[in-house]
């Protein structure tokens, strides 16, 4: 049984909009019901686990029976960090030492079937599966005010989401751990393990929905897939 966590309980202060962020209308559908409907679509997902804030799941409450997510298992209340929110995802599941349990960010719904399902595989394979992405801006290391350095690109990759692990991988990289805001993704606790992470090459439409300009741009995303979508049947 592979289970994913869906975490959505952050307060989108960068998005500053006058909606929470997850319930915000892409072409006329809420956000993370775009994201929750990808995840539904997976083979390889059996169950999936929401996890919002209190105001959160009373705004999903009424919303939700609008929409089909079949395999929604259950929806649980998050934590002041992103980590905390996933591990309370995580105490939440009854699973076995070698399921998947797949991790992702609430606020990227462009997130493909294909990209979820070569995570989770990829886990099965290997333990632990981060879905990544090229960085195509040269960068730039900065001390004291001036640039003290160029890093090489080619031997760095943005860190996406899903992020794919062993049960039994992700719950001992959880255990005694401070959970504060330094903690940005599941990979880094695996690493602290010592695990090696395998990856999987993502797409850079993969975004997460952050800043109000980011909108315009999943918009123009989302009416692209649905045109081929047409163009296919
Ligand atoms: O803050 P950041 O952009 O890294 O958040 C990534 C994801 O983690 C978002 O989907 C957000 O809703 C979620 N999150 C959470 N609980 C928090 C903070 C963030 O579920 N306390």
């Amino acid at each position: 049984m592979n289970t994913a966590i869906i975490v959505a309980a952050g307060s989108g202060q960068r998005f500053a909009g006058s909606q929470p962020k997850q319930f915000i209308h892409l072409l006329g559908k809420p956000l993370i019901i775009h994201t929750l409907e990808r995840f539904s679509a997976c083979a390889e997902i059996d169950d999936i686990v929401l996890v919002l804030s209190d105001d959160g799941r009373a705004e999903f409450e009424k919303i939700k029976d609008q929409f089909e997510i079949s395999n929604l298992k259950s929806v649980i209340t998050g934590g002041k960090t992103r980590a905390e929110s996933v591990k309370n995802g995580l105490d939440s599941i009854a699973a076995n030492d070698d399921d998947i349990i797949a991790v992702h960010d609430g606020a990227r719904p462009l997130v493909s079937t294909d990209e979820i399902t070569r995570v989770v595989n990829k886990a099965a394979e290997a333990g632990a599966a981060c879905l990544v992405a090229e960085v195509t801006d040269t960068i730039k290391q900065v001390e004291d005010g001036r640039i003290s350095g160029t890093v090489d690109r080619n031997s760095l990759r943005r860190a996406l989401t899903p992020q794919a692990f062993r049960y039994d991988i992700l719950k001992r990289a959880f255990d005694g751990v401070d959970l504060s805001d330094a903690i940005t993704d599941e990979c880094s606790l695996v690493e602290r393990l010592g695990f090696e992470i395998a990856f999987v090459e993502g797409s850079s439409r993969n975004i997460k929905i952050t800043r109000p300009e980011d909108i315009v741009l999943a918009e123009a995303y989302l009416k692209e897939i649905a045109t081929n979508a047409r163009m296919n049947r």
